[in-house]
């Protein structure tokens, strides 16, 4: 495994690790690598400091190390925007697009709700007047 540290259009830099070289590559020209913090997927190497023990007591490269804690901080943002959602809202799982439309309708107690839903039944939802905000995933979400 290798880690690139990447940066994308805006200049947003975030890490990624790959199997090896080729895999970046691979990934680079599928268009398959995107940028967490705005989702553009022109996204290329960043210029990397050489790891060069010189035996002098120097900096590491501070750019670097600045992107990681954005990137911390940014997770950090999402994960407390979604506990605020999960805390004060009710879960009801696959039953989510049903209870949306039937608290729109009035056939149900309007409430906070959260739950899994569909692309396809959000557009729909969406269509008929009803909000639905997507929550953000994070990475631990994957495991
Ligand atoms: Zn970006």
């Amino acid at each position: 495994m290798i880690r690139y540290q990447l940066v994308c259009k805006c200049e947003h830099q975030f890490e990624s690790w790959f199997r090896s070289g080729d895999d970046y590559d691979h990934q680079q020209k599928e268009d398959l690598l995107w940028c967490p913090a705005c989702g553009s997927s022109k996204v290329c190497k960043a210029l990397m400091a050489p790891n060069v023990k010189t035996g002098r007591n120097e900096p590491q490269a501070p750019q670097n190390l600045t992107a990681d804690i954005d990137q911390q901080k940014f997770q950090d943002e999402l994960r407390t925007m979604r506990d605020q959602v999960t805390q004060t809202s009710e879960y009801v799982g696959d039953n989510f697009t049903s209870v949306a439309r039937k608290m729109h309708y009035g056939d149900e107690p309007e409430r906070k709700i959260y739950g899994e839903a569909k692309l396809k039944d959000v557009k729909d939802l969406n269509e008929e007047g009803i909000t639905v905000l997507p929550l953000p995933s994070l990475p631990e979400d994957k495991n």
